[in-house]
């Protein structure tokens, strides 16, 4: 399970990932609101711990312009401060729960638990865009009636895109990401499976199509059909 760590103070971003490694998560950090929000759209973390005072961008502003953009990943909100404003700020932005600093490590880690067992909860767990809807158990993918599977590379690649419509997803950042640092991949496959992709979603006659913005990678963009 891939946890993200949203925390300025360095040092505590280390340390959080630490203790979230011993307990076998696997963890990652961003420094920033912004390189935290940019993470967490790619679509990778199962759960993210977030700081309330970030630069570039707070804790609050992160999390709202997620739940925003339809993402909903779990969220523990972490504040210094102990006003209850600032706790029902928080969870009016869309966070699922928040932790007081300082705490200790099997505080964290408990709350890690209840977070990521909610998400296991829920019944319908789907990612949309425009007409588009992506069943993230079955890897189905569906417009109007008409619906079409998806391989596991297929999935990983439109979950990403769709985890991003507020930006361009690179042919770097899907090779990294969908096949990982092992080399197996190159710019070809990502080409490959935009194309079967690009197939799929037109088979089931969706308005959506995956737009190719030379040098700067992929986007999706809702076009209507002339005729229709
Ligand atoms: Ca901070």
């Amino acid at each position: 399970m891939n946890i993200l760590v949203v925390e300025d103070e360095q040092n505590l971003a280390d340390a959080i990932c630490h203790i979230l490694e011993g307990a076998g998560y696997h963890a990652e950090a961003a420094y920033d609101g912004k390189s935290g929000l940019t993470a967490a759209e790619s679509g990778l973390y199962d759960a993210m711990i977030l700081d309330v005072m970030l630069p570039r961008m707070t804790g609050f502003e992160v999390v709202h312009e997620l739940r925003r953009q339809g993402n909903s990943i779990p969220v523990l909100l972490l504040t210094a401060r102990t006003s209850t404003t600032d706790k029902v700020e928080g969870l009016d932005a869309g966070a699922d729960d928040y932790m007081t600093k300082p705490f200790e490590a099997p505080e964290l880690l408990a709350r890690m638990r209840a977070l990521t067992r909610r998400q296991g909860d829920v019944v319908i767990d789907e990612a949309s865009f425009a007409d588009l809807t992506l069943d993230l158990n079955t890897h189905d993918l569906r417009c109007g009636e008409k619906s079409v599977h998806l391989s596991g590379k297929e999935f990983e690649v439109l979950r990403m895109l769709m985890s991003s419509t507020s930006r361009v997803v690179s042919k770097q950042d899907l090779l990294t990401r969908v096949w990982g640092t092992d080399g197996e991949g190159s710019e070809n496959s990502v080409e490959a499976y935009v194309s079967f992709l690009r197939k799929k979603i037109s088979h089931i006659g969706s308005k959506v199509q995956i737009t190719t913005l030379r040098m700067l990678g992929y986007r999706l963009e809702v076009f209507e059909r002339l005729g229709a």
